[in-house]
């Protein structure tokens, strides 16, 4: 089964052709500027079973592991969809948001709860 995602003006997309294996919500306080919103959610995915279309910008940052995560987003209009974890090597994040279908992709589990907003009612240990 494929998934794509895109971002919102549809020209840079991640397609994965492999399972799902981890779909993460987290509240930190990064993933919120990111995203503009309360929280991020990212569905991992193995970094071999997923394609890519489209020019991309990237965006560096040292996450707290100490290590780099590198964000690909849209150059025109800015969404980032997909991003590789320093910490996590040979995987692949895509935000939930840009999928097309996202019914069987719940978070299983939410990181920096911490973090979260007090009328945010998603924690998942
Ligand atoms: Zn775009
Ligand atoms: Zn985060």
């Amino acid at each position: 089964m494929e998934r794509s995602a895109k971002c919102s003006c549809g020209s840079l997309s991640a397609i994965a052709s492999g399972p799902p294996l981890k779909v993460s919500a987290c509240h930190c306080k990064s993933c919120q500027r990111r995203t503009g919103s309360a929280f991020g959610v990212a569905v991992f995915f193995n970094a071999a079973e997923v394609a890519y279309a489209g020019e991309s910008s990237t965006y560096v940052r040292v996450g707290d592991s100490g290590k780099d995560l590198t964000f690909y987003f849209c150059p025109s209009c800015g969404s980032t969809v997909y991003w590789m974890p320093g910490f996590r090597p040979g995987l692949v994040a895509i935000a939930l948001g840009c999928f097309d279908d996202v019914t069987d992709l719940a978070p299983s589990q939410s990181v920096y709860n911490d973090a979260a907003h007090s009328w945010v009612s998603l924690r998942l240990e």
